[in-house]
């Protein structure tokens, strides 16, 4: 059961409509505990995104990927361009030159693509960011690919995804800017967690 490339270039649309929906309730939680610009920061980067993928038309999943990862990192200012671009250009290297991807290729691109954010912005579990809920979800999605379809592993993938955002609204911010807060995170859910869930459900629907 493949996963075609149109699978993931739908997967890509919705999360630039998502984004562009979910703006203001972005910018609100990282207004709480941050300087309020995390949706407009995605929102920019996945229209900047979707703008290059439409006159470049790439015909590679690699190649796609490539493409709205260097586009997040130069155009999205603030901590999550240089993540969500180091994740979708880990994804891209890991799927490789091809137009479809296995199930399991694809939960090979999903980890490459966490291990790029680990890499980048050092989170560790519990530190209150994005890590808290991709975690999760690329976990869940791997282990509920035995026995299952791409379609339910993306839905598990994408209950993880949110759990995990909604976890990290007990915890202490320990990266980023929210950690200056201190104890005052407390109590508000982490907005690139929130971004992160929205990415889930993007992938849950256009493999459903
Ligand atoms: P900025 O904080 O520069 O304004 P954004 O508001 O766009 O950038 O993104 C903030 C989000 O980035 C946080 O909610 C958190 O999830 C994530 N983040 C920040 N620093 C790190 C890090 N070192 N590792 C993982 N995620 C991080
Ligand atoms: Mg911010």
């Amino acid at each position: 059961m493949a996963v075609t490339y149109e699978q993931l270039l739908n997967w890509l649309r919705l999360v630039d409509e998502g984004l562009i929906e979910q703006r203001g309730y972005l910018n609100e939680l990282d207004a709480a505990i941050g300087d309020g610009d995390h949706g407009t920061n995605l929102a920019r980067g996945a229209s900047a995104a979707s703008g290059k993928v439409d006159s470049d038309h790439p015909e590679y999943i690699d190649d796609l990927f490539k493409l709205v990862g260097m586009t997040l990192v130069s155009s999205v200012g603030g901590a999550s361009g240089p993540l969500y671009g180091t994740f979708f250009l880990r994804f891209a290297a890991s799927a490789g030159h091809r137009q479809e991807l296995s199930a399991a290729q694809l939960a090979d691109a999903l980890q490459a693509a966490l291990g790029g954010v680990v890499e980048r912005g050092k989170p560790e579990p519990g530190d209150k960011t994005m890590y808290d809920s991709l975690e999760p979800a690329v976990r869940a999605f791997r282990s509920d690919l035995d026995g299952n379809g791409v379609a339910v592993a993306a839905h598990r993938a994408f209950d993880a995804a949110c759990a995990g955002r909604d976890s990290t609204a007990d915890l202490v911010a320990r990266k980023g800017r929210a950690s200056y807060l201190g104890e005052r995170s407390l109590g508000h859910i982490d907005p690139g967690a929130a971004s992160a869930a929205l990415l889930f459900g993007a992938l849950a629907e256009a493999l459903a």
